[in-house]
């Protein structure tokens, strides 16, 4: 009889590696799944990253490194935010992490305390409310709807900041809708964080890349660069370069905060592997042209997808601004099949028409479902079929 500790019995497992193990049981039983569910490119790693692993290894890398990452790979990230964000910073302000995620536990462990209230925009990436909870914080959302295309305006966000807030999550281009802001939006959004300065902001911008918008990719530290003191940006090379099995991760921001979660990650994880560190170097500094490739695969399957969806009837979905996902609202589908909940329809449609997704209150949005487009044109066309024939039946 384990007695657990409050901690971990406040969270729950990622609802969407749930998913992908009850696909896998299935697949395992023989049946012919279809996985739209997972979060990772379906690419292989490109082939002058492995290379620079590879000789990483008989380079003889192989042992401890700097506890916040070799300096070769900050210096790669304080240029790439040179480069892309036209961003300074100095290698004091530069964290290399085991992930995006790694690098998000850090900031909530050195920033937060029980009580602490953090904002959250839904439908948000699943890992949030979660990895607040861990740190004995109180996730807070604010909702955004399918009208508003998934993104909160300043009104909202004025609303609900309390004298408790002390995180904000931004995520653009976002997992799971798609959609991203505008400048001017997070300008607008900047206007209302000037007037409370205990708010710290959180800018994931993990699928920075992975954006065929006709507008460029902003995030609130090039909105607002007055606010940079107040602004971390959380990014990796996980999705970009399709390495999400490399495990690395980078924080950008303040040198106070950053020592402190450097502090944080000494005492849990050290570094992060020294191989993939020099991968993520190569990638970082290398052709960037791989990231073309892979954006306008996704592209083109996006443009199908979103039309086919749509022509299914009980389910509408908008365009997207990038990432590898569509969110469909599934609202009057739902209710035509009398399923009560999106989880609901979402179990029903993998064990009736074995297509795997994840249902949107796994991301607070009840209602909805994610399409992960990170698979073949032709499986996306066999899953719609699938769906289609459900829908119908
Ligand atoms: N942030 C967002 C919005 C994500 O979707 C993900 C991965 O799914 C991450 C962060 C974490 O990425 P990593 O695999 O590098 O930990």
């Amino acid at each position: 009889n384990y007695t657990l500790s409050d901690r971990v019995n406040a969270i729950q497992p990622s609802p969407t590696l749930a998913v992908s193990q009850k696909a896998a049981e299935l697949k395992a039983a023989g049946h012919d799944v279809i996985g739209l569910g997972v979060g990772e490119p379906d690419f292989d790693t490109p082939e002058f990253i492995k290379t620079a692993a590879k000789a990483a290894i008989d380079a003889g890398h192989t042992k401890y490194t700097a506890v916040d990452g070799i300096v070769e790979l900050k210096q790669a990230v304080i240029a790439k935010f040179k480069r892309d964000n036209q961003l300074s910073y100095e290698k004091n302000e530069i964290l290399i992490s085991a992930g995006g995620k790694h690098s998000i536990f850090n900031l909530l462990s050195a920033w937060l305390n029980p009580g602490d209230e953090v904002l959250i925009p839904a439908p948000y990436w699943v890992s949030y409310p979660d990895m607040a909870k861990l740190v004995g914080a109180e996730p807070k959302f604010i909702q955004a709807g399918i009208e508003q295309r998934y993104k909160i305006t300043p009104e909202q966000l004025a609303e609900a900041i309390t004298p408790k807030t002390r995180l904000l999550f931004l995520n653009s281009p976002s997992n799971p809708t798609g959609t991203a802001y505008r400048k001017e939006e997070l300008m607008a959004l900047a206007e209302v964080l000037r007037e409370h300065p205990q708010v710290l902001i959180a800018s994931d911008d993990m699928y920075e890349h992975i954006l065929w918008a006709e507008f460029p990719f902003a995030n609130i530290a090039m909105a607002a660069p007055d606010l940079k003191d107040r602004i971390v940006l959380l990014s990796g090379v996980s999705k970009a370069y399709s390495m999400t099995g490399w495990r690395i991760g980078y924080a950008a921001g303040p040198q106070p905060l950053i020592a402190a979660m450097k502090k944080i990650q000494s005492q849990s994880t050290s570094n992060p592997a020294s191989i993939s560190q020099y991968a993520a170097l190569a990638a970082l500094t290398g052709d960037q042209s791989c990231i073309d490739t892979m954006v306008q695969a996704f592209k083109l399957r996006h443009d199908y997808l979103v039309e086919a969806l749509n022509n299914i009837p009980g389910m509408r979905c908008i365009e997207g601004d990038g990432t590898f996902y569509t969110f469909a609202n599934i609202e009057e589908m739902m209710q035509s099949k009398g399923h009560a909940s999106d989880i609901e329809w979402c179990a029903a449609l993998l064990n009736d028409a074995k297509v795997a997704l994840v249902p949107g209150s796994a991301f607070g949005a009840p209602g909805h479902c994610r399409f992960s487009f990170a698979t073949d044109l032709d499986t996306l066309k066999e899953a719609v079929a699938r769906i289609k024939d459900f829908a119908t039946r």
